[in-house]
């Protein structure tokens, strides 16, 4: 009440005060009803006379500044002076940066309102915001311990340098100024720098390049500058050459030094005795001499780029694929047992284990093969041998243990045959299955003497040929067909010839054995090398399961009823005695079985 008489009174005689004002002013009572606005109010708040006498002050302002405000209004309420800054909240929600003077209204010394003076300093605000931004950013650009800021003119000569340019380079403004930047350059980097501003100058674009500068101190360090001419948009010439330089020694210090790994790295895998590849995902990058040659190829290119997975027979797909996971997961495998396959498509055992790496800066396998086909074969030899051994000893046993009787059973016999008349069929028996056993033990003789060997140069083509002739009897009556192929005649080889009979008649049997309702085999004799002889024996028997394939050459393994089982161990040990090697294929079609023999060298003949 007091407020609105006061008002009667007071604000007629200062109108223009109120209303001409450019600050807004608002009055309040003493309990924050707003009671009187002037048109800079109205204006800045975008409410009018009448819709700002419905506000409360708490709706003026936003909730982090109210309790500012009331603090302020309180204390002005109190009877002093205020002057703080705040956002109000216009009509549209707009925040309006505000500097507020809070003045106690009295009558009769009784505070009664208070007048609130406020100043629009938005636009004040946003000023000091930016020169503070642009001092950042002067400050970022001249300070930054890294860059050094040059301007200077079309000759060349510098106008100004950062203050950075102490810390970094050594030299004070002073020194610099006015000198020509390429005097600060590396004598055998100068033609490059000139070159690189020139063409900058030139095309009026970005220049971008390394070169070595000259710090106080003499030392050069490797700096990268990036250049761009600044015109003038009137006249469009050049007015200045504005650098930014930056020390790279240490960012080239650590990229040399990457590479230089990188290479060692290289050298060690290239040199490595094992054979190794480098993947990223399935695509392999690099490759050793030793991993190309193990995989068949000529060049390495033959390899690079080729899928990792491509080099695994699909037996092993499966597996390869889950242990390829664990390496990019970033563990590391162990070795493992692998069917590989060659470009030339031909599978070998190989144990391969591999390991993440950094290759080309980017993480990669690190993959090692390791060939275990000699090793296997030493381990089969092994086996074979200790399995001989034991068959060894057990025939030389057996020779004089049942050989001895069996001479005074067969001379019995013969005595009781002639007195007897009856029983003949009982004398057939016994004479057969007497020669049976002396069959079995005229065999393991062959194993118990295999050091009475007698080397002599045979054309194995007629050795051949003679051991056809031997067995075409038994052949023909099985219904079974006897094919020779050869490439050339007269491969002479130093062999016992006897022992090598044996060898070929073992193999002939079983063929025959093999095709009960007839069929044919086929000896194909051809060169296997420059001092070798490939002897092939197919049949178009019934073949053999993987697990009877597997358990050739043990001694007494036969399935056949009336079989010794020591046809094949004892063929391999006589081929091996001749320094060959024998292998057997099969399926259901039939038996392939190869035996490689040394040829006599030309001088031996
Ligand atoms: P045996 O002939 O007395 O059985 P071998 O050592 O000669 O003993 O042969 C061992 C076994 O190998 C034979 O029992 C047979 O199962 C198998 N075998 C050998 N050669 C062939 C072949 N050409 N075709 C099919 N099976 C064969
Ligand atoms: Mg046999």
């Amino acid at each position: 009440m007091l407020l609105g008489k006061y008002l009667d009174e007071n604000i007629s005689r200062c109108e223009t005060l109120f209303t001409c004002n450019q600050d807004s002013m608002f009055i309040l009572d003493i309990e924050g009803h707003v009671v009187q606005v002037n048109p800079a109010f109205e204006k800045i708040s975008g409410f009018s006379t009448e819709e700002a006498k419905q506000l409360k002050l708490q709706f003026l302002f936003p909730i982090d500044n109210v309790n500012k405000v009331f603090h302020h209004f309180h204390k002005a309420v109190l009877g002093q002076f205020q002057n703080f800054d705040c956002k109000m909240m216009n009509k549209n929600g707009q925040l309006v940066d505000l500097n507020v003077t809070n003045i106690p209204i009295s009558m009769n010394d009784q505070i009664v309102g208070v007048c609130a003076v406020g100043r629009d300093i938005t636009a004040l605000k946003r000023k000091k915001e930016e020169i503070r931004k642009i001092e950042e950013m002067q400050r970022i650009l001249t300070d930054d311990v890294l860059d050094v800021i040059i301007s200077t003119n079309m000759q060349g000569e510098i106008l100004y340098v950062s203050p950075s340019c102490e810390h970094i380079l050594g030299y004070t403004e002073d020194e610099v100024i006015n000198q020509n930047s390429l005097t600060f350059i590396h004598p055998d980097d100068k033609k490059k720098a000139y070159m690189n501003r020139k063409k900058s100058l030139d095309t009026l674009g970005n220049g971008r390049d390394c070169y070595r500068v000259r710090k106080k101190d003499g030392e050069y360090v490797w700096m990268e500058s990036l250049c761009k001419p600044i015109i003038d948009t009137e006249t469009l010439l050049v007015l200045e050459v504005v650098s930014v330089i930056r020390d790279i020694s240490k960012q080239t210090k650590v990229e040399e030094e990457a590479k230089k790994r990188e290479e060692t790295y290289r050298d060690i895998v290239e040199y490595s005795p094992d054979a190794v590849f480098i993947a990223r995902g399935n695509k392999i990058l690099f490759i050793n001499e030793t991993g190309a040659k193990l995989l068949g190829a000529t060049k390495k290119e033959d390899i690079l780029n080729k899928k990792v997975i491509d080099f695994f027979h699909p037996d092993y797909h499966e597996i390869a694929k889950k242990r390829i996971k664990v390496v990019t997961r970033g563990d590391t495998t162990d070795f493992y047992e692998y069917k590989l396959i060659c470009l030339d498509g031909t599978v070998f055992f190989a144990e391969v284990k591999a390991i993440p790496t950094i290759f080309q800066n980017k993480p990669a396998k690190h993959i090692i093969i390791r060939d275990i086909t000699e090793q296997k074969r030493t381990q089969e030899l092994l086996l074979n041998s200790e399995k001989l051994n034991v068959a060894g000893q057990l025939a030389a046993g057996i020779a004089h243990e049942v050989r001895n009787p069996l001479t005074a059973i067969k001379g019995f016999l013969r005595l009781m045959e002639a007195q007897a008349d009856n029983n003949q069929t009982y004398f057939e028996i016994i004479k057969s299955e007497m020669d049976r056993i002396e069959l079995i033990l005229s065999e393991l003789l062959v194993l118990a003497k295999p050091h009475e060997l007698k080397f002599e140069p045979v054309d194995l083509n007629r050795l051949i040929d003679s051991v056809k002739t031997l067995i075409d009897t038994q052949a023909i009556m099985n219904g079974v067909h006897i094919e020779t192929s050869y490439c050339a005649k007269n491969f002479m080889i130093n062999c016992d010839r006897n022992q090598l009979k044996q060898v070929f008649i073992n193999i002939l049997k079983n063929a025959i054995e093999a095709m009960p309702k007839g069929g044919v085999v086929t000896i194909e004799l051809k060169k296997h090398s420059f001092n070798k002889i490939k002897l092939l024996f197919k049949d178009t028997g019934k073949g053999m399961p993987q697990d009877i394939l597997k358990r050739l050459g043990e001694p007494f393994f036969t399935t056949k009823e009336d079989g010794t089982g020591l046809g094949i161990m004892i063929s391999k040990q006589i081929v091996e005695n001749h320094e060959g090697t024998i292998h057997f294929w099969s399926d259901q079609k039939g038996t392939i079985i190869e035996v490689i023999l040394p040829l006599m060298r030309p001088k031996q003949v």
